[in-house]
């Protein structure tokens, strides 16, 4: 058997164990994206998209699908949503800013970049300074830091936006549906999240939300990609219930089934079962003696970074856990062999939440370790 057709229990931010019947939605249909049936499917799935968003005015707000990963959807709204020699502000306090602020320089030689130490919170006075100093078209942020389990304060950035006249965009790929994020009180122009994270579907689409206004002005701005952009991805959705380009199907199926259960259980319903599972995982970890890697401020229920004890490294203690059918992260640039990352967005209780502790269990005791000394 070829080891890629292993099934693993996924424990880290995305991607995930999906629900059976996400599963059967992607195979259970035969469509051709150019006939009508594919359109109810797109405009439902756009509809949906709002409704898990917690948007209540939803005539306020549109929605598109594009295939291609999360980072597809932010490179959509930075290479869109900037008018000619428009100025771009990217605030960052881990990787995921960081890439914003790479994507965002691509396109546009006035970026500014407002660089924090990672899992620090953003400097707000700072941000206000700078404001009242220059003119930006477009403040960037990311909602939830996957790097650092840091959740940026949208309502404070973009109350900051709203009175500086600034659009806000909000990278909120891995937040979505999971932690709270009122996109009309935080005044957000711009939001994208992806298929293959906290909403439960396979990854390969990029959701992005945008305000009405947003949209409107988005014609007016220069066009500086053809797949990507946004304008023609929002007139195609809304004139004709299509997608520009041929869609990834399947996986709009998958998507719409899994925003439909997200629906269902309802936001709030949803970001505490998700908290629920995270102080779970939290409960276990500190019971054994590991340290949590606590960012400086609010944090995420999508995932714990965890402190790796001395006694053993990232790489040996994700082959041990891999070897017990368990898929786990570790850290990136300055975390990078400092924490782990366990994530319980998957489809998983806490049957399977115990069975990887046994296993993490077993896998320190193998390392021959005392971990009340730790
Ligand atoms: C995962 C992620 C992305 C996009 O990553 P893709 O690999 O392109 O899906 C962007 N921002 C954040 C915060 C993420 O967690």
């Amino acid at each position: 058997m070829h080891s890629y057709l292993k099934s693993y229990q996924l424990f880290c931010p995305g991607p995930v164990n999906v629900h059976p019947e996400v599963e059967r939605a992607s195979v259970e249909f035969a469509l051709c994206h150019r006939e009508e049936e594919f359109s109810e499917l797109l405009d439902h799935t756009r509809a949906l998209a709002l409704e898990v968003a917690g948007i209540k005015d939803v005539t306020s707000f549109s929605a598109v699908v594009v295939t291609g990963s999360g980072t597809a959807g932010n490179e959509a709204v930075l290479s869109s949503a900037v008018p000619r020699d428009g100025r771009v502000l990217v605030l960052a306090n881990g990787e995921f800013g960081e890439r914003l602020a790479h994507i965002s320089a691509v396109y546009h030689p006035n970026t500014v970049t407002q660089r924090h130490e990672w899992g620090a919170p953003i400097d707000l006075a700072r941000l206000e300074e700078t404001l009242s100093e220059h003119r930006f078209d477009l403040v960037v942020m990311v909602h939830h830091e996957t790097s650092t389990g840091f959740l940026n304060p949208a309502a404070e950035v973009g109350a900051l936006c709203h009175r500086h006249q600034t659009r806000f965009f909000v990278d909120a790929v891995s937040s979505y549906s999971a932690d709270l994020l009122d996109l009309e009180a935080a005044h957000v122009s711009y939001m994208t999240t992806s298929s293959g994270k906290a909403i439960g579907a396979y990854p390969g689409l990029a959701l992005v939300i945008a305000r009405r206004d947003a949209v409107d002005e988005l014609k007016s701005y220069p066009v500086r990609n053809h797949y990507l952009n946004l304008a023609r991805h929002f007139s195609f959705a809304e004139e004709r219930s299509q997608t520009p380009n041929t869609p990834a199907l399947p996986l709009i199926l998958a998507f719409n089934r899994a925003l439909e259960l997200a629906r269902d259980e309802g936001v709030e319903g949803r970001h505490a079962r998700l908290d629920q599972l995270a102080e779970y995982v939290r409960a276990h970890l500190l019971s054994r003696g590991f340290e949590l890697d606590q960012p400086r401020g609010p944090r995420s229920v999508v995932l714990t970074n965890v402190k790796l004890p001395s006694i053993i490294s990232f790489e040996e203690l994700r082959q041990s856990l891999r070897a017990r059918g368990f898929v786990i992260y570790g850290g990136k640039g300055p975390l990078a062999d400092q924490v782990f990352q366990i994530s319980t967005i998957s489809h998983v209780g806490l049957e399977e939440i115990d069975r990887f502790f046994e296993s993490l269990d077993e896998v320190m005791k193998s390392y021959m370790i005392s971990l009340e000394a730790l």
